[in-house]
């Protein structure tokens, strides 16, 4: 999910002058933001708020430097003290809404962007979410829940109550055995929502052809899915493994490398990919894999699935995953990608573009 933050530089009025230096420690903060170096950027806007405690912005932009940083709980302090001081910093409220979306708060993240639209109405950006949002909290409404440590799982009603425990099952074997294969586990509780087909596709508005969804939340539909336990499974690990990128790198992760991983994770063998990409006239180079699958047609999209699970296979076996756990955490600090696989995975990344397709054909 892009978030775009607009009018930043938005005058607050402030009772008193601006102390200089806190105004140029905020400039170098915003330029640092530009620049994608989120941690240079944190150190300004900290110097900028001791200077001046009380300019809405500055904490806007501590706000967005943790944000960017992964950390979203300090993300959260800064916006909800910028808010405080200016409630009608629109874009504090744009980015908190997110964050608490993607925390799986939902009724805080509405009530964040209602807030924002009294006092910015009309705001388009603001309407559209706010509008599907609430289209979601009144879906969710009616569900019931299931919990365990590390998941929530929301359910419709009474009937899919085996299904949400079979869920909670796969979930907490596949959390085990990801966390175990990367030496990491996400912090947060991992919400889980399943769907029916059709409220699936109203809520996500995804392609036809994608089984499952992670945007802060894992979204499943279930329809027959307890007659296909493997395949309900295959798609909890699969959409599981984005939250686990997802605490890692909220930014930067190429789309191959995202995918590649839960398909490595979303079962124990890859035979399948094998067979796409050996069957296949050509490859998509990974280079062109960095976005968006979403335009690709079924068939497509079958191929660059399973070149990104045999690309991230490789990946792992060829570094370890520590390393490319690293990598990621580059990512999310602002790293370029060349930049950080080169100096993680030790080989430059135009030669491991070659070499993977080379091995896997
Ligand atoms: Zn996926």
């Amino acid at each position: 999910m892009a978030i775009l933050l607009t009018g930043s530089a938005r005058a607050q009025v402030v009772t008193h002058p601006l102390d200089p230096e806190g105004l140029a420690a905020s400039r170098a903060g915003w330029s640092a933001i530009q620049a994608g170096h989120a941690q240079e950027a944190a150190q300004h806007f900290q110097a900028a708020i001791t200077h001046d405690p009380d300019v809405s912005t500055y904490h806007l932009g501590a706000g967005v430097a943790a944000f960017q940083l992964g950390q979203r709980a300090a993300a959260r302090g800064f916006l909800e003290a910028a808010l405080r001081l200016d409630p009608g910093l629109t874009p504090a409220s744009v980015l908190l809404g997110q964050i608490l979306y993607r925390q799986g708060d939902l009724e805080g993240a509405v009530q964040v962007y209602a807030d924002a639209l009294t006092r910015a109405p009309g705001d388009k950006m603001l309407t559209e979410h706010l509008d599907a949002w609430r289209k979601e909290a009144a879906l969710h409404e009616d569900f019931q829940r299931s919990m365990s440590t590390n998941f929530t799982i929301l359910f419709e009603g009474p009937a899919e109550q085996p299904l949400a425990q079979k869920a909670l099952e796969a979930l907490e074997a596949a959390y085990w055995r990801i966390g175990g294969a990367l030496g990491t586990y996400p912090s947060d509780v991992i919400t889980v929502v399943l769907y029916t087909e059709q409220q699936f596709q109203d809520v996500t508005r995804s392609p036809g052809w994608a089984a499952g969804l992670y945007d802060g939340r894992i979204k499943v539909p279930v329809q027959g899915a307890l007659d296909h336990p493997a395949e309900f499974e295959r798609v909890l690990a699969h959409e599981l493994t984005h939250a686990f990128v997802y605490s890692l790198a909220t930014r930067g992760v190429p789309q191959w490398l995202n995918e590649g991983l839960a398909g490595v994770f979303e079962r124990t063998d890859l035979t399948w990919a094998r067979d796409i990409v050996k069957d296949a006239r050509t490859l998509v180079p990974l280079d062109r894999l960095h976005g968006d699958f979403s335009g690709f047609s079924p068939d497509e999209a079958r191929l660059v699935y399973a070149e990104g699970a045999l690309a991230a296979r490789y990946l792992l076996d060829q570094a370890g995953p520590a390393p490319v756990v690293s990598l990621l955490m580059d990512l999310n600090n602002g790293v370029g990608f060349e930049t950080a696989f080169n100096q993680r995975i030790l080989i430059p990344y135009r030669d491991f573009a070659a070499n993977w397709a080379a091995q896997a054909r």
